[in-house]
């Protein structure tokens, strides 16, 4: 839950304005002694009331005042971003009821800032009372607002103006105090006086009475919680409420007891001057008077000055928790609370114009009691929580209190008591009011545009601070003047009080008037020289290099902290010597130094490679170099890797003999690695594809690139282009290279098809002699074993019994044996023929026959053996002298014959015609036989193919494949048409008049 609030509250002091932590510790402690100093507003009166058992009231009062401090510091380390600190740390302490948290925290807040208005009226008193006996007639209402403003105008020229001019009046203020309290209990002790008590007890309600005014001054020492947020160093500001608890008895116990020593006599009354210059009087002698209203004067001026610092932080910080109108958390650019700093002006002047102080100290001592309460509700009930210190006592605090504030505020005055209690309601409603009625600087923006406008200008600086010493000398001598004249006159202690009581104010106005013009200046410059003194060692901080201040003679005078990790040396080491010690490179004294080298040193075993810039001096008397060091040696390495990258990528370019071209996503070439002379970078650089490649080629290359871009993954397509009048294979691979870009390798794969083709070819022929095998031991193996068979059978019947054969019948086998053994020849010499041709050594002879008449002849010859079938010739005109190679021609019409006759085995006729022209004789031979499947014809002429419906006829398949060779080398054409069961003709067409 308070982790939450913590966070809570950072994220909103993020989104407002945040107050800069510009306040030193010193600056903060000094807020924080105003409430010791604020013993002598409450001291004298109890003094006055209970003689020597005032003392029963202060103990309890500062006993629990030590606590308080002790428990707000733990507050504040836990919440050390909060500003205001008691009332807003009990406002978040009563989270759970934020109303009464808001209450309370106002109700502190108009304690506080009731003080300006209480303090302007004493020091009017004050003043009046001293010149009543000049004769002079004091301006009061003048005073009471100078005084009271006096404080807003130096808060208005910033926290530091007034935290300053604070430390200057309570550093002497205190040391009054401590030192009245100490050497008073010095004398005391010295001079053995006691202290008598009466025998009259005090009655419980008086206690009440006079602890109800205690409290108001006893309490009031942890206002140092109220900068924390301020402080440049929160933690030793919180510390400071230590010291401010142990001042607490030494000044509330000690200096009440040298007043009850010193200063018993009853009728001296509450008179504040008269109670402190009797009791000093004893040791200071003469010099009391003049101390005391010194003390008076600080005393006062400084309660004004802490309350314009201390009330506008509370709401500030109310406003930032969103307890309060947003516009309380504006915050000008010079750290100034504007708006809040108006308000608590405002209150003041309420205050002022009301004018009774016995009334207002009564009414803002209830006020403050209820907000000391509200912390110590807060505390118990939140005893549990590690900020809380003593949980369970703060409720018998918070008990005595509410007792102490009912009877002892009854008893002072229930018409304050109540004024007190309902106050804190009343300005809760006007934050209510502020929050929704629409003047403009009721609300934040109002205020903001003004900072954005607002110029600083400080030109007129100096003619500032002329004019402003003229007028100070001017009216300090004036004033002199006037009261030396006075003085003359009636020279006595009181008007001498006075004179202190005018310097004081007089050297308060003057700080307050040089603040409001000079020291928001002076703090500017300040700012600004810190500023950039920050932004130097921020700079010097984070920055890699190391950077180094050399004197003249070489001897390091500042480094930065990468020096300490380059030099592998403290830099308590580093400073002090030479610098050419880590680099001895740097031979001699700065001015030889080149401005710019690189030097390798050795740190932890590794060689570093750096940089070293070395300045010029510095124009001054004893000049400065300034030397920056760069560790290069990652840079170093990478370009090494990278020459070396290159080199293997130069190297590797060349040995390939692809071409390389880097293509935009638009298919626009960037750059070329160009091979041999052929191919020149300025002919495809800042080209498009289309105007290198053929329209066809440029639309798939372009296809490809978009495909790779597309799925990052390499695109292969090949083409043909024509280069030098030649046609070229060439493969593409599209590899993306970078986002939008390609890189085209493109190989001349020209030789590699030309090899694939002859491959195929190659491939086809083993494929086409296989088959061949394959037919030919077929063929042989049906073609040559029947009649082998014949042979033996016929060999065996002759050897059994051809010794009671006849003769006849013996030639009849022998005959049969013949006729095997022929057709076995015809067909050896049928493969011997084919083999001859397919190695072309089939032999071409033309010579001059008579066709017609070699025709005729050959129909009949073949006519003699066959029976079966009729030859029909047929020769429109006759073909006498054509030259043409007889056996190759008796080949091919032999076969043709035959087959026709052959796979027409119902017989019948087979028409054969000559067709002469004067250069071609056209064969056609004509059957009405079995017919070729069309699908088998292409293969009619491969040796020893046959068609698949040749059924039990037999053959060798090599009869067309003679007949194609002759017909080959005659040069001639051989045509078939056939349907199965229809018939076949072959036609053959040779050229006439060979050359011989
Ligand atoms: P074969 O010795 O088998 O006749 P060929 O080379 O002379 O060998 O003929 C090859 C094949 O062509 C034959 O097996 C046959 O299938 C077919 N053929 C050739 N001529 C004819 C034809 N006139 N009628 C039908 N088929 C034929």
């Amino acid at each position: 839950m308070l982790f939450s609030d913590t966070i809570n509250v950072d994220n909103s002091q993020r989104q407002a304005a945040l107050l800069p932590r510009n306040l030193s510790v010193l600056e903060t402690w000094g807020f924080g002694l105003t409430g010791h100093v604020g013993w002598i507003g409450t001291a004298p009166a109890i003094h006055a009331a209970l003689g020597a058992k005032a003392i029963f009231v202060w103990l309890p009062g500062v006993a629990v005042a030590i606590m308080l401090n002790l428990q707000v510091q733990q507050l504040g380390k836990y919440w050390s971003n909060v500003s205001g600190g008691t009332p807003n740390y009990a406002a978040r302490l009563l989270n759970t009821f934020p109303n009464l948290g808001r209450y309370v925290a106002i109700a502190y807040f108009f304690s506080w800032a009731a003080a300006p208005a209480i303090y302007a009226i004493i020091l009017t008193e004050l003043i009046k009372v001293n010149l009543a006996p000049l004769g002079i007639v004091c301006p009061e209402t003048i005073l009471r607002i100078g005084f009271s403003a006096i404080a807003f105008i130096v808060a208005f020229s910033g926290s530091r103006a007034l935290a300053i001019l604070h430390l200057v009046f309570v550093v002497p203020a205190i040391a009054f105090v401590i030192t009245f309290c100490l050497q008073g209990l010095g004398w005391i002790a010295w001079n053995q006086v006691e202290v008598e008590f009466t025998n009259n007890t005090l009655s419980f309600s008086e206690w009440a009475k006079w602890f109800f005014i205690a409290t108001y001054s006893v309490y009031a020492c942890e206002t140092t919680s109220s900068f924390v947020a301020d402080s440049q160093r929160p933690a030793r500001t919180l510390q400071f409420l230590t010291v401010a608890a142990w001042l607490i008895p030494v000044v509330f116990l000690g200096g009440s007891w040298v007043l009850l020593a010193l200063a018993p006599n009853s009728a001296i009354g509450s008179d504040t001057f008269l109670n402190l210059l009797t009791a000093s009087q004893k040791f200071w002698g003469n010099s009391a008077s003049f101390a005391v209203t010194l003390l008076i004067s600080f005393s006062c001026l400084l309660s004004c000055a802490t309350a314009v610092a201390n009330s506008p932080r509370i709401l500030y910080q109310l406003a930032l928790d969103q307890q309060l109108a947003p516009v309380f958390a504006v915050v000008s650019p010079q750290g100034v609370l504007e708006p809040a700093l108006v308000f608590t002006f405002f209150i003041s002047c309420l205050c002022l114009a009301w004018g009774d102080v016995a009334e207002i100290v009564t009414v803002a001592g209830t006020a403050y009691l209820v907000s000391i309460m509200g912390l110590h509700l807060g505390l118990w009930l939140r005893r549990d929580a590690p900020e809380v210190r003593w949980g369970k006592l703060s409720l018998v605090f918070l008990l005595v209190e509410t007792v102490v504030l009912v009877i002892g505020g009854t008893l002072w005055s229930w018409q304050d008591l109540l004024g007190g209690l309902t106050i804190p309601l009343a300005i809760l409603v006007g934050d209510r009011a502020i929050r929704r009625i629409s003047f403009a600087p009721f609300h934040p923006q109002w205020w903001l545009k003004r900072y954005q406008y607002k110029q600083r200008n400080f030109k007129d600086f100096v003619v500032n601070q002329v004019i402003i010493l003229i007028i100070l000398v001017c009216s300090a001598t004036t004033i002199g003047w006037a009261i030396g004249g006075n003085l003359h006159r009636t020279l006595n202690q009181q008007s001498a009080n006075l004179l202190v009581i005018l310097l004081v104010t007089l050297s308060f106005m003057a700080i307050a008037i040089a603040c409001w013009t000079t020291l928001p200046q002076i703090a500017a410059i300040e700012e600004a020289r810190k500023q950039a003194k920050n932004l130097l060692s921020a700079a010097l901080y984070t920055v890699p290099d190391t950077i180094l201040v050399v004197a003249e003679n070489g001897i390091i005078r500042q480094v930065n902290p990468p020096g300490e990790e380059i030099f592998d040396t403290p830099i308590s080491q580093v400073i002090g010597r030479s610098l050419n010690q880590f680099l001895p490179n740097l031979v001699g004294q700065p001015p030889q130094w080149a401005n710019r080298s690189e030097q390798i040193i050795k740190i932890r075993q590794q060689g570093r490679t750096l940089d070293v810039s070395v300045s010029s001096p510095s124009p001054q008397r004893f000049p400065e170099y300034v030397v920056i060091l760069r560790d290069i040696t990652e840079r170093k390495q990478a370009e090494e890797s990278l020459r070396s990258t290159l080199a293997t990528n130069r190297a590797l370019l060349n040995a390939l003999p692809d071409l390389l071209f880097r293509i935009n996503a638009e298919g626009i070439v960037t750059s070329v690695v160009p091979k041999g002379d052929r191919i020149a970078a300025k002919d495809f650089v800042n080209k498009h594809i289309n105007e290198i490649l053929p329209a066809n080629v440029a639309q798939e290359a372009l296809q490809s690139l978009q495909q790779a871009l597309a799925s990052q993954e390499v695109q292969i397509f090949e083409y043909q282009m024509l280069l030098d009048g030649e046609l070229h294979d060439y493969e593409a691979r599209i590899v993306v290279s970078i986002d939008n870009e390609v890189i085209a390798i493109v190989r001349d794969i020209t030789k590699r098809k030309q090899a694939e083709a002859d491959m195929r070819v190659t491939l086809e022929k083993e494929k086409e002699l296989s088959q061949l095998k394959s037919r030919f031991v077929t063929m042989t193996s049906h073609e040559f074993r029947t009649p082998l068979t014949t042979i033996l059978s016929s060999a065996e019947l002759i050897e059994k019994y051809g010794f009671k054969w006849t003769e006849e019948k013996k030639l009849q086998h022998l005959l049969r044996i013949q006729s095997s053994v022929k057709h076995m020849t015809q067909l050896l010499n049928d493969v011997l023929l084919i083999g001859q041709a397919e190695v072309g050594r089939l032999e071409f002879n033309p010579y001059e026959i008579n066709l017609t008449l070699f025709c005729r002849d050959l129909i009949d010859e073949m006519q003699i053996s066959n029976h079966t079938h009729k030859i029909v010739w047929n020769s429109e005109n006759s073909c006498i002298n054509a030259c043409i190679d007889e056996k190759l021609l008796r080949q091919i019409l032999s076969n043709l014959l035959t087959n026709a006759i052959k796979y027409s085995p119902q017989g019948g006729i087979v028409h054969f015609e000559l067709i002469c022209t004067p250069q071609t004789a056209i064969f056609r031979v004509q059957d009405s036989g079995i017919g070729i499947p069309i699908s088998e014809q292409a293969n009619l002429f491969d040796s020893f193919y046959r068609a698949s419906n040749v059924g039990t006829i037999s053959g060798t398949g090599l009869g067309l494949a003679i007949v194609k060779k002759s017909v080959d080398l005659h040069g001639g054409e051989i045509a078939v048409e056939s349907e199965v069961g229809v018939g076949t003709t072959f036609t053959v067409t040779l050229p006439l008049n060979q050359k011989v």
